[in-house]
């Protein structure tokens, strides 16, 4: 039988797996955060966070922190891939956007959030950091669990929260169910020193420049110092493996009649890897006994939204929560945590797909778009966004 001094594992140390450690770690806690790679948060590229991230930054304690690291854009646009044109704007650093959503939209580098976290968890003395700790797998003893790991290692702890990311090892144990769904888009990231940006576009908000079948986004990061490009576009070769030489001629076929400071991003891009593009359908249950999944184990989605990080965040503060309302009745909490959340990440994994297909659009249909979005005043945008912005209100009870 399970006590509280037993240890919680947390199966992969990115930002979900991260948060989840802290709001356990804080709450008293132990904690084993197994994470495959050889280092914690050693890679990343920018991320954007909305304000619905700050309440779970106040429950972690690491507001002022992550407000240090991270900058606000002037605007978040939408602009048009070969005019160059203005579609819609969210006007993220006027007063009115913080009036009405309370907390700020940020743009943060993944490693000084990552970082920020982990310092975060390296100051709980019940929180064991693990690298080079990877995961094959796990047994739900009913009273205990025990995972498995590369090196032929059994941890044993009172429960297992897989957030091990999009291709999960603890999701594909719990469901026999395939691997995600590629949408047949692929991304290539870039960041630069803000001095070499040679290119004709801002450098103070987030632009996403959007064409039939392909965007680029762009933001300053770390305080004007950098800036951070990622290029998706649709491609048959989605799935195999390519060389530099051979992802540039896709690169310049795809964006040939794109806006010139399109052209120069693309210049500016570092073309050694591509990520495909993939997501899953939502699900209802992702909880079986006393192992559940927490951000892209339980609800990839695709980054229309720039959500996928924020809600592994809440879901972590979350699930933290309600362990402590049940009093360590890790199956009451694991069922409680799903219903409470399963509804909100299905929205954002259902609007990221009708989100890409409006970024993406052709023809006639892209024109009817643009004048729908070009439309919107401020408070339509607002309103739009108010479902996601606006939060969650963390459970009181189970
Ligand atoms: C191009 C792009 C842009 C994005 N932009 C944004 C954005 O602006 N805003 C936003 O909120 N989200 C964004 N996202 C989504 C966001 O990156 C993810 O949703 C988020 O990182 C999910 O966090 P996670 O902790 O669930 O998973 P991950 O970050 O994938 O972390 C999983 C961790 O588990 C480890 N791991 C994997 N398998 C094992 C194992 N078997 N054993 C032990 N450890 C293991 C991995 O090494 C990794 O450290 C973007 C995604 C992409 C691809």
């Amino acid at each position: 039988m399970s006590s509280r001094a037993d240890p919680i594992i947390v199966v992969g140390g990115g930002l979900g797996g991260a948060a989840m450690a802290l709001a356990l770690g804080r709450a008293g806690r132990r904690v084993r955060l197994l994470e495959s790679a050889a280092e914690f948060g050693v890679i990343g590229y920018g991320i954007q966070l909305g304000p619905n991230v700050f309440p779970m930054f106040d429950r972690l304690g690491v507001r002022e922190a992550v407000r240090r690291v991270c900058d606000v854009p002037t605007t978040v646009r939408m602009r048009d891939a070969f005019s160059g044109d203005n579609v819609t704007e969210v006007p993220t650093g006027r007063e009115s956007f913080t009036a009405r959503f309370k907390h700020p939209y940020i743009i943060v580098h993944r490693v000084d959030l990552h970082m920020t976290l982990l310092d975060a968890c390296r100051k709980i003395p019940s929180i064991s950091l693990e690298a080079n700790t990877s995961v094959t797998g796990f047994v739900d003893h009913g009273d205990h669990v025990a995972v498995h790991t590369e090196d032929g290692h059994a941890i044993e702890g009172a429960a297992v929260i897989g957030a091990d990311g999009l291709g999960s090892r603890v999701r594909a144990a719990l469901f026999d169910e395939g691997r995600p769904r590629l949408n047949g888009y692929v991304a290539h990231r870039t960041i630069v020193p803000m001095e070499t940006v040679t290119a004709d576009v801002s450098r103070d908000d987030v632009v996403l420049w959007a064409g039939p079948g392909f965007h680029i986004v762009h933001y300053p990061l770390r305080h004007d110092t950098m800036f951070n490009i990622v290029a998706v576009f649709q491609t048959s070769t989605y799935s195999e493996k390519g060389e530099v030489d051979k992802y540039r001629a896709e690169l310049i076929h795809t964006y040939r009649n794109a806006h010139p400071g399109m052209k120069q991003l693309l210049e500016m891009m570092d073309l050694e890897r591509r990520w495909a593009i993939s997501d899953r359908d939502p699900i209802r249950h992702w909880s079986k006994g006393r192992v559940t999944l927490l951000g892209d184990a339980a609800h990839p989605t695709l980054q229309s939204y720039a959500q996928g990080a924020c809600m592994a965040i809440e879901d972590a503060v979350c699930l933290g929560e309600l362990i402590e309302l049940s009093g360590g009745d890790f199956v009451q909490a694991f069922q409680r945590y799903e219903a409470e959340r399963c509804v909100r990440t299905a929205r954002v994994q259902l609007e990221s797909r009708l989100l890409w297909d409006v970024y993406h659009a052709e023809g006639l249909a892209r024109d009817a778009l643009w004048q729908v979005l070009s439309e919107r005043n401020e408070s339509d945008v607002y309103q739009c966004l108010a479902w996601l912005y606006d939060g969650v209100a963390l459970p009181k009870s189970v």
